[in-house]
């Protein structure tokens, strides 16, 4: 019976890049080879699914967005199992295998399916697989592939043990049970989160490459490009190729322009003058942090402060010349590229990306589409070896790619922010072609920018506030370099202003010689709002660039209160940081007189290389340690007053630090132990009243 009827499970994915889906589809590909069929939902179609009566297997694909959120169109399905009245054992029935994807950049790695994997498990749910959790830092393949091959195994114990399970019922009933001829099963299901193939890439007659290894090790210096001993001698477990995909024509002929908005469909795109651009801070302070004033007032964009937008940026323009003549391509640069998949392909599921528009041309392409300044993975490092004529460079890209070469593929590469360009220049041997470019970059993502401005106070504007984000030179990049969307969008506003004076500080009224135009769409936030009553204490807690959102919730409040004199407005805290007086303080202006006017009732600023005052008085270097100078009012406003706590900013560092000072502060101040205090801080968060707007 088992052995010829195709075993069902439930395949749910939730996605906001494609990734969950893509992943998805794959397993859905490989049930069919595996005897198994998969029905295929996306979490945002909740009413095609039904966990509550679920009997066959689950199994999950996850992502993760944001800062640690499950993605935008999860968000109806985790709202609904996160339901505090659902009795624990509500999923008790369900067995399910879940495999969480995340970027180990981030403070909260995996969180999407972290989330919703705690919360199945407190409902009685319970694995039949243990959780995946791959990083897209490093490879998501690293782990998503040894995942869906173990899956397989898992599914096959999960449905023994089912049919075992029928079996002695009815055994013990005394039925007749028929054939059920399932395949055997290996004892020890052993979940490998990688897995190599192993080659000796030393084969001891290939002598020249031999020869070429020795003599890398001699004297060297351990960088991008040398090895030292023990790796330069050792044998490698390296991964296994990639099978191409894609083929890739480039017509003579020349292409036509293609609208930016097609490059996100899914999207209302926009594209909006900058009004203006001030420099927030002084020309000698450590970071350049800018403000854009965007004019639209001829969209329908209509946004609350607290929402975030995208800006569609393109790769550097020198950069993109330079990959194009590293591929050898210079004279092809404005041709048409023509994408088809390649009939003998292994790789399943193989499809053209959906994000590069069909005719556009070269130049386009790696332009608008491809992140070529994303970290360069280990299947991509372990595809461009094929295209390596070099021995040396062969062997050291073998290496990096290597699980033995794993620390200097951390410290060469992640660590330094490698891309592609600086790999071709490092290795000039390798010529990949564009197809391997294509089939392992991933899309050229927009970046995201926190409204710093209220609609209510200002109709017709919107102002983004950001640092401009610079990269030291290293090993294996000899010039320094700016962040892509940060980089592009100074220089933008620089080569647009009108004279010497409005270069410099770009704050002039009429600055531009012609407006530039940037193509942005909203991302509204659900959460990261100012609580609908008003009467509510906020706190605030937004160092440097972080502030900026609460410039829009304080405008925002201040229009508020003058319309809405009948109101009550509860206290209003801002503890803001930067480094100094003179050269870091943003809206220091405007922020004096939200305090005159009454809108910011408890304004605390702090400095971080300010020499010590002459006075005995403690002075807090950092936002954290500020909050605990005012930890009474802080417990008392988020236990006794219903208040909320807002963070903005660094999510590597302050966002951390001051999760720590809070959960110090209530220990000290409930006399509580650190767990119990970790355990209301996630109350809060559940309730919606510890809300964190924060990236890096
Ligand atoms: P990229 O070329 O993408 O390089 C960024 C990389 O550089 C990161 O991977 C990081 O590892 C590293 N890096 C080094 N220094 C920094 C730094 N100071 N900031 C970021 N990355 C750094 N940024 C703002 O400045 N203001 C905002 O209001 C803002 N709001 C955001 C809201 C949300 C919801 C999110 C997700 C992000 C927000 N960001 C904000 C971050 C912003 O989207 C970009 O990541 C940032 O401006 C860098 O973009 P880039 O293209 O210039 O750098």
């Amino acid at each position: 019976m088992c052995g010829t009827l195709k075993r069902r499970f439930l395949l749910l994915y939730g996605t906001q890049q494609g990734q969950s889906k893509a992943i998805a589809e794959e397993i859905c590909q490989q049930a069919e080879e595996h005897g198994f069929v998969a029905d295929v939902f996306s979490l945002k179609d909740i009413n095609q699914f039904n966990l509550e009566s679920e009997k066959d297997p689950v199994v999950i694909v996850m992502s993760t967005t944001g800062t640690g959120d499950p993605p935008d169109a999860s968000l109806k399905f985790v709202k609904k199992i996160r339901n505090k009245e659902l009795p624990d054992d509500y999923f008790a029935h369900l067995r399910y295998g879940l495999l969480a994807l995340g970027d180990s950049e981030y403070t909260y790695f995996c969180n999407g399916g972290k989330i919703v994997d705690r919360r199945l498990q407190e409902l009685g749910g319970r694995h039949f697989y243990d959780t995946g959790y791959a990083d897209d830092c490093v490879g998501l393949e690293l782990v998503v592939e040894p995942w869906i091959k173990d899956l397989w195994v898992a599914l096959e114990r999960e449905f023994l043990s089912r049919a075992e399970n029928k079996t002695t019922i009815e055994e013990l009933k005394d039925v007749t049970s028929g054939d059920h001829n399932i395949p055997e099963v290996p004892g020890n299901l052993d979940i490998h989160l990688q897995t190599f193939s192993l080659e000796s890439e030393l084969a001891p007659n290939n002598t020249s490459l031999n020869k070429a290894v020795s003599d890398a090790c001699k004297e060297v210096e351990l960088s991008l490009v040398h090895s030292v001993p023990p790796l330069c001698h050792c044998s490698l477990n390296i991964p296994a190729l990639p099978s191409p995909y894609l083929h890739v024509l480039i017509l003579d002929s020349e292409a036509k322009d293609i609208d930016l908005s097609l490059l996100h469909p899914e999207e209302k795109m926009f594209s909006v003058p900058i009004r203006q651009a001030k420099r927030l801070t002084t020309e000698d302070a450590v970071k350049t942090t800018l403000m854009l004033e965007l004019d639209i007032s001829n969209t329908t964009i209509d946004f609350q402060p607290g929402d975030s937008f995208c800006i569609v940026c393109p790769n550097p323009c020198d950069e993109v010349t330079d990959l194009i003549a590293k591929l050898g391509l210079s004279d092809k640069q404005h041709c048409q590229v023509c994408l088809t998949v390649k009939s003998d392909t292994k790789k399943r599921g193989a499809a053209k990306p959906n994000y590069i528009p069909e005719k556009c041309s070269l130049q386009y392409l790696l332009t608008w589409c491809l992140e070529i300044r994303a970290l360069p993975k280990k299947a991509f490092l372990r595809a461009m070896v094929e295209s390596t004529s070099d021995a040396a460079e062969k062997r050291r890209l073998l290496e990096l790619c290597s699980k033995q070469g794993n620390s200097d593929y951390n410290c060469f590469i992640r660590d330094h922010a490698i891309s592609v360009l600086d790999l071709l220049n490092a290795f000039p041997s390798c010529r990949p072609p564009l197809s391997l470019l294509i089939e392992h970059l991933p899309r050229l993502q927009p970046r995201t920018y926190s409204a710093a401005s209220s609609n209510l106070c200002h109709p017709g504007k919107l102002c983004f506030v950001f640092n401009v984000v610079n990269f030291e030179p290293c090993s294996g990049r000899t010039l320094p370099r700016t962040g892509v969307c940060t980089g592009w969008l100074a220089e933008l506003v620089r080569g647009n202003a009108k004279d010497s004076e409005a270069k410099a500080v770009m704050d002039s009224k009429d600055m531009f010689a012609a407006e530039p135009q940037i193509s942005i769409f909203i991302r509204p936030s659900t959460l990261f709002r100012l609580p609908l009553d008003s009467a509510v204490p906020i706190i605030m807690v937004g160092p440097g660039t972080g502030i900026a959102p609460f410039i829009g919730f304080l405008q925002h409040r201040e229009m508020q209160r003058q319309q809405k004199k009948e109101c009550i407005f509860g206290n209003t805290w801002l503890f803001f940081g930067c480094r100094s007086h003179d050269k870091d303080y943003l809206f220091r202006d405007e922020l004096r007189s939200f305090v005159e006017n009454g809108t910011l009732t408890h304004f605390k600023v702090c400095f971080s290389r300010e020499a010590p005052c002459t006075t005995n008085e403690y002075m807090p270097k950092y936002v954290q340690e500020y909050l605990k100078m005012y930890s009474q009012d802080v417990v008392r406003i988020l236990t006794k007053e219903n208040g909320y706590f807002y963070v903005c900013g660094d999510a590597k560092h302050m966002a951390k630090d001051v999760n720590s000072a809070l959960a110090d502060i209530l220990c000290a101040e409930l006399c509580v132990d650190k767990l119990e205090s970790m355990k209301i801080l996630a109350s809060l968060k559940d309730e919606n009243r510890y809300l964190q707007d924060i990236w890096g």
